[in-house]
């Protein structure tokens, strides 16, 4: 048997053992142990592949460690794991084939998400010719993983991309204690570009913008959100108009109202690329929908997309009176007959509890809905079963009466 060179011999080396309620989490499929659950570890780096055993010993599998995330490991095989860059490659490769069935009616979805494709700590998403990619934790951020992630998307048949973007969250990488580094193009020349969804056109620019730059999530609710809009609408957090430039087809008049001007000057930019006239409106949405509700505003479709109101758990009894607020608003200004798209990205808030946020909405509201959808993400965030994380988008369509 060829010698094990020095270097893979501690890389094999690196272990944990895990007490019994770390095992049965694994048991249960989710890929994440605590600090906590760590009973014993030998000779692990921050960032290391480490075997993974029960407290007798008995091989799990494989995870990548983090020194200072209290998620301590992340499975990433149930198996041995001899070459990481290889496997990345190999997951990659897989997570696109995926898609390939799936992913419809656009060129701009993500490809890589964390967990829910087996690699977790990597986001990679395909905006037309501009591939995004994201690190979220130390083992990803290893120099042959790094070097492997742009190899495989770049030989990737379908995939032809023109430029290849690291976006960078620098809490993120604080949290990992890994050092910083800016944004920027990994390879290519190209950062930004035009992206297609539905028929609806959007410039992308991979240096700018929050998140990933677009709402990637919400393709098929801006699709099915279009399919019964109609008359005066409002999205009342339209970032770059996702929503407002898919109702536009359907409406006769549609304004978009959001905080930040740079996303409403973009979102401008996007109607005149899809020649639209939309309304714009920077300002407060919540004041907004008081005043517009005070003086009878009247609408027949609002769409409310705002951001995660609940980060933590902590957070999750006012992030409910909010997202209780703003949709008892849109509430009373729907003439009946009318839509609401109301969605909600908080992890923290479940399913049920934002049915429940918007059932006591109308009763407070003396109306009564119809629910016409109930949806999530779109098919580039797959939602894993057992890892309840990878589930956090909501967006209900709802139809209202007197
Ligand atoms: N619907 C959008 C995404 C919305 S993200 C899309 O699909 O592309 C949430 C948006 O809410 C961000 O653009 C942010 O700038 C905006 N925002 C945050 N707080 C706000 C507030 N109080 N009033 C209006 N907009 C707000």
């Amino acid at each position: 048997m060829p010698k094990k060179s020095v270097a893979s011999a501690l890389h094999l080396e690196a272990s944990v053992r895990l007490s019994s309620r770390g095992v049965a989490r694994l048991q249960a499929r989710h890929p994440w142990v605590y600090r906590s659950d760590i009973t014993e570890e030998k000779d692990v780096p921050p960032g290391a592949v480490v075997r993974v055993h029960d407290s007798r010993g008995k091989f799990l599998g494989t995870a990548l460690y983090s020194s200072s995330s209290q998620i301590a490991i992340r499975m990433i095989s149930h198996g041995s794991v001899a070459d990481l860059p290889a496997l990345v490659a190999e997951r990659i490769r897989a997570a696109i084939a995926y898609r390939k069935e799936l992913v419809r009616n656009t060129d701009a979805y993500r490809i890589v998400f964390s967990e829910a494709d087996f690699l977790p700590g990597l986001i990679v998403d395909r905006y037309n010719d501009v591939l995004t990619l994201q690190i979220l934790t130390q083992a990803m951020d290893a120099a042959p993983v790094r070097e492997a992630v742009p190899q495989t998307l770049r030989s990737e048949e379908d995939m032809q991309p023109a430029g290849i973007v690291e976006r960078v969250e620098a809490r993120i990488r604080e949290m990992e204690q890994l050092p910083p580094r800016p944004s920027g193009l990994l390879w290519g020349e190209k950062s930004s570009t035009v992206i297609g969804m539905n028929g609806v056109r959007f410039h992308y620019d991979g240096l700018e913008g929050q998140k990933t730059g677009a709402f990637l999530d919400q393709r098929e609710n801006y699709a099915a959100a279009a399919e019964y809009a109609h008359g005066e609408a409002l999205d009342a957090f339209c970032y770059q108009g996702g929503f407002a430039l898919h109702l536009a087809a359907k409406c006769a008049s549609v304004t978009g109202v959001d905080s930040s001007r740079p996303a409403l000057e973009m979102a401008e930019k996007n109607a005149a690329l899809n020649g639209r006239e939309l309304e714009w409106i920077e300002g407060n949405a919540f004041d907004l929908l008081r005043e517009y509700a005070a003086a009878n505003r009247r609408y027949d479709t609002i769409v409310l997309d705002p951001p995660a109101f609940a980060k933590t758990k902590r957070d999750l009894e006012k992030a409910l009176g909010g997202y209780k607020e703003l949709n008892l608003r849109a509430l009373k200004m729907l003439r009946p007959g009318g839509i609401l798209v109301t969605c909600c990205c908080s992890f923290h808030v479940g399913a049920t509890d934002f049915l429940g946020v918007v059932a006591d909405a109308a009763r407070d509201a003396h109306k009564s809905l119809r629910l016409l959808e109930n949806r999530g993400a779109a098919k580039g965030h797959p939602i894993l079963l057992n890892v309840p994380e990878t589930s956090y988008l909501k967006c209900l369509i709802l139809s209202v009466s007197d």
